[in-house]
């Protein structure tokens, strides 16, 4: 059967240059903190992987800071800023719509004492006035994410960031990047808006168990997992220095191929379009006013997500219901908070596309489309 995967929000397939990579450091297996020569070559691999990714980023090799997942990532920014900051405010500002990797954190935040005040995320946008409103304090943390993994809305950091300063809060300002990490044309935006940045390594073509957190110059989040002292004291526990290697690789293709931003753009376009021609007002496409390059949020009518996802994973496709993450809750808090109803979730499909995509894949996916919403009958494709 063929196979055609469009569900690279949930992880992508990883490529060449990382599957290379991760062969060829296995071979260097000393441990990155022996001072002999095979602790040595292990330490070079990952000086270079950092080397590579913070090119990606945009930032200091000293500030980025490799961690074992976004998730990580995303805990030891949301917990160690707002212990950091207790002192000066215990309130926390972030929205209505982030990935569970910060709202758990938010919620179990809330239950040592602090206040957290989630901004709509209604329609793809964040207010700003609701935003002004909530920064008439003094705020330990504010946390967006750079573009949600279930509608593709991309959230307006620079704004964030202009709303922090001129509101003299005293914020620090994280943001979940895992999406937007590589997949918007100013990728130097990241950096310059925020304090901290996470991004996570099989969202750009790389291996799973494996993120990093950018943190600015002049901040000392205290250290998540205690140990030997790895990453600088920031995270202990011995460098998995393949898949690191990995994460190197795949981001300098990245940086090298800036042009597949425009290309996956192109390709969601054209299955939009193809989609909206075909299905007509069988299906209803969520359009947030500025959304990530390769996330195509649709419903079908009057057709489960279930059945139609079983359809296409029976013909080879593969695209998901929201977001993996929430595949196994009943409801979506996230596409709740973007507006819509129990009825429409239940109706809900992800579509994401990587450079690897094509248009041949998109029609197939269309043709199946048009089946799942009883359009054609299966002897038409
Ligand atoms: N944040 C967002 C927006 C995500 O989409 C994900 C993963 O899907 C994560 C964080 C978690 O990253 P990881 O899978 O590396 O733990």
């Amino acid at each position: 059967m063929q196979e055609i995967y469009l569900d690279s929000a949930a992880t992508t397939r990883p490529c060449r240059a990382a599957l290379d990579a991760v062969t060829a450091a296995a071979e260097e297996y000393g441990n990155p903190s022996s001072t002999h020569f095979k602790g040595i070559a292990a330490k070079r691999i990952i000086d270079r992987a950092r080397a590579q990714v913070a090119t990606a980023l945009g930032c200091s090799e000293e500030r980025l800071f490799f961690t074992g997942s976004g998730t990580e990532a995303n805990n030891q920014a949301v917990i160690g800023a707002a212990r950091a900051k207790k002192r000066h405010s215990s309130i926390i500002v972030s929205t209505d719509g982030e990935h569970p990797s910060v709202e758990m954190p938010l919620r179990f935040l809330e239950e040592e004492g602090h206040r957290v005040i989630r901004l709509s995320t209604k329609g793809g946008k964040i207010d700003p006035d609701e935003l002004r409103n909530a920064l008439t304090q003094k705020v330990a943390l504010v946390s967006v994410m750079r573009a949600n993994n279930e509608t593709g809305a991309l959230y307006d950091i620079a704004m964030v960031r202009r709303e922090i300063d001129t509101s003299g809060c005293g914020a620090l300002f994280h943001c979940d990047a895992v999406q937007g990490f590589m997949k918007t044309t100013d990728r130097n935006a990241l950096v310059r808006n925020c304090d901290m940045v996470t991004i996570s390594a099989h969202k750009v073509n790389a291996f799973k168990g494996c993120g990093a957190l950018y943190v600015q110059n002049g901040i000392n989040l205290p250290a998540y997992i205690l140990g030997g002292g790895q990453e600088r004291g920031s995270r202990s526990g011995t460098e998995s220095t393949p898949v690191l290697a990995a994460f190197g690789a795949a981001c300098a293709e990245w940086t090298a191929n800036r042009d597949r931003i425009e290309y996956i753009t192109g390709l969601r376009d054209y299955t939009e379009n193809k989609i909206e021609e075909s299905l007509g007002d069988r299906v209803v496409i969520h359009r947030p006013a500025e959304r990530i390059c390769g996330i195509l949020s649709i419903l079908l009518k009057g057709v489960k997500s279930e059945v139609a996802l079983n359809l296409l994973s029976s013909e080879g496709i593969c695209v998901s219901a929201g977001s993996a993450c929430s595949a196994h809750k009943k409801e979506s808090r996230v596409l709740t908070a973007y507006g819509l109803k129990k009825s429409e979730i239940d109706n809900a499909l992800r579509i994401s596309f990587c450079y690897t995509n094509n248009r041949e894949e998109s029609d197939m996916l269309v043709a199946l489309l048009k089946r799942a919403a009883g359009l054609t009958d299966r002897n038409r494709i």
